[in-house]
């Protein structure tokens, strides 16, 4: 929960400055004002980069490093030495740079994206307009935007940016995940968002996933402090996870990579319950070594050491491509060669990341446990689970497709453990793109349907004694966690933000309580009455 006055991105400067040429007298101040706001722009991204962890904080660090990069300066100030005003200078040196980059190709070419980018923040600069892209507000704020890159989203601070509030994007885009992990309230698909201007005071309840435009301060205030005193007993759980009455349901972190690992550690999570590998390398133009990859993995095992972790296999495609994947050209990716599905046109790939995976375990001391995203059928989880044992590593598959959840009792027979992704689970379950705003009611994980195929799974695990965890955006949400352990789950596993929230809420019931959730839940008909009936049964 947040109040506080909007912020915008910037939007790039449309019109270029088409003034004359600089008198010769004034060109040395002009060539002045030119490093200084080359020097500026280069400030900023290393301070951002400071704040952010991971490949948000590689990104804006090797863009701050070319924001500073003498040959384009040089040129720029040739330009200026010769007659031409900064902005016309900064445009002409940023295409001769990209013309170049771009006949160069592969890595090369890739930055010239961030050369523009550079060119667009030092035109503002000198213009005087706001940084174009996500801007760093002097004071708390609530960001307001149509969309946001997952890398912005990274590197965003949350002491200045404590809300964010998007018009796209579904509630569980990785946009969204990524808000989360940084524990950020984040509501998307928000009607309405475009007209509300900069300053303008808003109330953003990341829970309840709504927005309110100037409300009324005092209750506004009233409702922040009630979130307060949430959040505070939130930090004081200390875990394990249980519920009131002792029945011990694991909560554990969701983590894509050592750092987020050793942030998690900042939490009473009792391991890792889902690692997702291939959030380390989206912007990877080859495949990583086995010997990177180990590096990788060893640090995350390092962060949890003596405890649970449970490593997800790479799962590209559909919204996460893997330029290294060759995934096919597919007019229906979510529906395509994603996930465990890619090891069937690359089996290499698969076979690498194993043998990273072990070399980690060994290395560290810690085996994970393996498991494959995108299982359809037993014969998939069978294929999977033979080549993880022989790696010496304990197989399990993810239930996220439907025909997985229906046939959970034979893909057991496979495997040792099942966790189940309810943001995939609820898109295929509902037909409905997770990422779409218009269908964001579809993919709701309160969805009798959705509830029903994650008891199947529940109940077959519970009937061969195998562990059943949920790992999908679910888990993170205190309510509906409770309801997961009243069908059956074993284990909980959520962005490390939400962890004490569940914990703290499961420990406030019982486990009959939250049966009698599970079962008012299963006999609902929409998700509205789901929610309503489980809020009752666990009050
Ligand atoms: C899920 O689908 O619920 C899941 C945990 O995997 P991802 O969100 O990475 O697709
Ligand atoms: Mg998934």
């Amino acid at each position: 929960m947040a109040y506080a006055p909007v912020i915008r991105p910037g939007r790039l400067p449309t019109s270029i400055d088409d003034a004359g040429d600089v008198a010769e007298p004034d060109r040395p101040a002009e060539a002045a004002r030119f490093d200084a706001a080359a020097s500026a722009v280069a400030t900023r991204l290393r301070d951002r980069a400071a704040h952010a962890t991971g490949a948000a904080s590689e990104v804006l660090a090797a863009t701050a490093t070319l924001a500073q990069d003498r040959a384009w300066l040089a040129a720029a100030e040739k330009r200026i030495a010769t007659g031409a005003p900064a902005v016309r200078a900064v445009i002409g040196a940023v295409d001769q740079f990209a013309e170049m980059f771009t006949k160069l190709g592969g890595l090369m070419a890739e930055r010239v994206t961030d050369l523009r980018d550079i060119r667009d923040r030092v035109i503002a600069e000198l213009n005087g307009l706001p940084e174009p892209g996500v801007p760093m507000p002097a004071a708390p704020s609530i960001l307001c935007a149509d969309d946001l890159a997952p890398a912005d989203t990274a590197g965003l601070d949350p002491t200045l940016v404590v809300a964010l509030a998007t018009t796209l994007g579904g509630p569980t885009s990785h946009t969204a995940i990524i808000a989360r992990q940084l524990g950020i309230p984040c509501v998307v698909a928000v009607e309405g968002l475009d007209a509300v201007e900069a300053g303008t005071m808003v109330l953003v309840d990341g829970t309840a996933g709504t927005v309110i435009v100037t409300p009324d301060s005092a209750s506004a205030d009233q409702a922040v402090e009630a979130a307060r005193q949430d959040a505070e007993r939130a930090a004081g759980w200390s875990g394990p996870g249980a519920t009131s009455d002792g029945h011990a349901v694991a909560v554990l972190a969701n983590v894509q990579d050592g750092a987020a690992a050793r942030a998690a550690r900042d939490t009473a999570a009792e391991g890792i319950g889902l690692f997702r590998t291939e959030l380390c390398f989206l912007n990877r133009e080859t495949e990583p070594t086995v010997d990177e990859q180990t590096d990788i993995y060893a640090e995350v095992l390092d962060a949890f050491a003596g405890h649970k972790v449970v490593v997800r296999t790479l799962d590209a495609g559909s919204d996460k491509p893997l330029k290294f994947a060759e995934h096919p050209n597919e007019a229906n990716p979510a529906l395509g060669v994603r996930g465990i599905r890619v090891a069937g046109i690359n089996p290499a790939l698969l076979d690498r990341q194993l043998e990273a995976i072990a070399a980690a375990a060994k290395r560290t001391g810690n085996p994970p446990w393996v498991m494959a995203p995108m299982i359809a059928t037993a014969q998939e989880a069978e294929h999977f689970a033979a080549q993880v044992r022989s790696h010496g590593l304990t197989p399990g598959v993810m239930i996220e497709v439907p025909a997985a959840a229906l046939l959970a009792d034979r893909i057991l027979e496979h495997v040792d453990f099942l966790s189940i992704g309810t943001n995939d689970l609820a898109q295929y379950t509902m037909a409905a793109d997770r990422m779409s705003a218009e269908l964001a009611a579809l993919t709701d994980p309160w969805q009798p349907a959705v509830l029903t195929l994650v008891a199947m799974a529940a109940r077959a695990g519970a009937s061969v004694g195998k562990p059943v965890g949920v790992c999908g955006e679910a888990a993170a949400d205190p309510l509906l966690a409770c309801v997961l352990a009243g069908l059956g789950v074993t284990s909980l596993s959520a962005a490390a933000a939400a962890v004490q929230g569940v914990g703290a809420k499961l420990a406030q019931v019982s486990l009959q309580q939250c049966r009698d959730a599970a079962d008012a839940v299963l006999a609902a008909s929409t998700a509205a009455q789901a929610r309503a009936a489980a809020l009752s049964a666990l009050e």
